[in-house]
């Protein structure tokens, strides 16, 4: 199994995890065409498509989702923001199979309905994926991948505040959106990673991160090998 990195940014999201024969799409923020490519046109193998929530840069594509028969699962804030027939309204707390994946939404914290997935497959073992949210309310146990929003760090944020690349105001809405440095590594600390292979920040702030840093900081907490998430990025996540 790899996970390939489309897009992870304020500029469209998209990740594909694929074993070679069954492939899932999470997030629907990069035009289809690119989706289609990655997947080399080989659309049959896709087991189903997660959105994370409504905003363009995770959901501005799910209708080509949909209309190209892939099972989309989705809140149904989601659905109705997009002005999409459901497909799969999901249910935080309930469990989903999709091919050979078992995916169990739950609760994120971000300025609009979010959720993040709990993702297991046979190949791979159990990946979490969380973006767009502030905190986490939970816990997970058995964590073999763990994919997770590093968006921006304080000290990066103040210093682009006091340079005049982001506006004060925006302070605010980054703390009851996204997910800092610290709060990130507090998540990690919180959760047994003594199965997990590797790391991968998503979702980095343009102007209030440091890919390097975040990095280092990431793998001096946990000893974990740790990956930014750009576009082009596959990773090999076989389970050993
Ligand atoms: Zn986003
Ligand atoms: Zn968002």
């Amino acid at each position: 199994m790899v996970v390939r990195v489309l897009g992870s940014s304020s500029s469209g999201n998209c990740y594909i995890l694929d074993d070679g024969n069954e492939a899932l799409i999470i997030e629907a923020g990069i035009r289809f065409a690119e989706v289609k490519k990655a997947l080399r046109f080989n659309l049959r193998k896709v087991a189903g498509c997660l959105i994370t929530h409504q905003h363009n840069d995770h959901a501005k594509y799910m209708r080509d989702m949909v209309m190209n028969g892939i099972t989309t699962l989705a809140l149904p804030e989601v659905w109705l923001a997009k002005e999409v027939a459901p497909m799969v309204s999901v249910n935080p707390g309930t469990g989903y199979k999709l091919g050979r994946f078992k995916v169990l939404p739950f609760r994120a914290c971000h300025d609009v309905p979010c959720v993040g997935y709990l993702i297991e497959h046979t190949k791979c073992g159990k990946i979490l994926f969380l973006t767009d949210s502030y905190m986490c309310e939970y816990t997970f146990k058995g964590l073999n991948h763990i994919m997770v929003e590093c968006n921006y760090s304080d000290v990066d944020l103040m210093m682009a505040i006091e340079a005049g690349r982001t506006l004060p105001a925006q302070r605010e809405r980054l703390m009851t959106s996204h997910m800092e440095l610290g709060t990130c590594l507090e998540l990690l600390e919180a959760n047994d990673l003594s199965e997990v292979s590797e790391i991968m920040l998503l979702h980095l702030s343009n102007d209030n991160s440091n890919e390097q840093r975040f990095k280092e900081a990431v793998e001096a907490a946990t000893g974990i090998r740790t990956y930014i998430a750009n576009p082009g990025l596959v990773v090999d996540i076989d389970k050993y």
